[in-house]
């Protein structure tokens, strides 16, 4: 258990393509914290899952031998300058998760009860030690249900295909706006849906909509959120 109390649990949910990612990084690096991207940790079961063909042309997945071989799937992070890279494996996957193949596939994969169990064990051993900043869909629901921060993260949905899309273009990715909002729909539909640990914000995580906030101005305010939570600990 923790007990040091400047080592706070951070847990940040929401939307995809919210920027939730990119604040948490920042956030995480601005007051020594470990980062974790859960996201990416659902992306390269799913990437594991393709190469290994369970996902056949039709987008059906052979869920028994998914959850066969998930004791031989290890997830860890590489941290880099500015940000880490995720292993596969001891593989660098960091490229390859975030392709178009890997987003249309990754939310059926994540909506699989015994994948989100084996994730979920992951990702709390990850926080064991407190001092850690962890994005996705469910970190201040079930993940750390205590966390002394949460934040629920949201954009419109046209203002997050724009953000996925321009980050896509400069990866050098040929992908139209309709195919990412289309994506970026779907994965609404499959996170808000599912029967476990479906996405919603957690009753008692902070409301943030960035839909017209300037990175500084969200990053100042994920600074007094922390420094507000911090205070309570005290
Ligand atoms: O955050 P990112 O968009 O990379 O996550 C990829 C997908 O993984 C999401 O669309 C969602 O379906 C799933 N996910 C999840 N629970 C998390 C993090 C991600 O179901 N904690």
């Amino acid at each position: 258990m923790n007990t040091d109390k400047s080592k706070i649990t951070i847990a940040i949910d929401g939307y995809s393509s919210s920027g939730k990612s990119t604040m948490a990084k920042h956030l995480a690096s601005e007051i020594g914290y470990r980062y974790i991207d859960s996201g990416a940790m659902y992306r390269a079961v799913t990437l594991f899952a393709m190469r290994h063909n369970m996902i056949d042309s039709n987008g059906a997945i052979d869920t028994e031998a998914l959850i066969k071989a998930l004791p031989a799937i290890r997830i860890d992070f590489r941290p880099t300058d500015g940000g880490q890279i995720t292993l596969l494996n001891d593989e660098d996957v960091e490229k390859e998760i975030r392709s178009l193949a890997v987003s249309s596939h990754v939310s059926e994969i994540a909506a699989i009860p015994s994948v989100r169990h084996a994730l979920v064990a992951m990702q709390q051993a990850f926080g064991r030690e407190g001092g850690i900043v962890m994005d996705g869909r469910d970190i201040g629901t079930t993940v750390f249900p205590n966390a002394e921060l949460k934040i629920f993260v949201n954009a419109s949905a046209e203002t997050r295909a724009q953000r996925r899309l321009a980050e896509m273009l400069e990866k050098g990715a040929n992908v139209s706006f309709e195919e990412v909002l289309a994506n970026v729909v779907h994965r609404d539909h499959i996170d808000e849906t599912r029967e476990e640990s479906p996405l919603r914000k957690a009753d008692d995580a902070l409301l943030l909509d960035n839909s017209t906030m300037s990175p500084e101005e969200q990053n100042s305010l994920l600074m007094e959120m922390f420094r507000n939570a911090l205070n309570r600990q005290a």
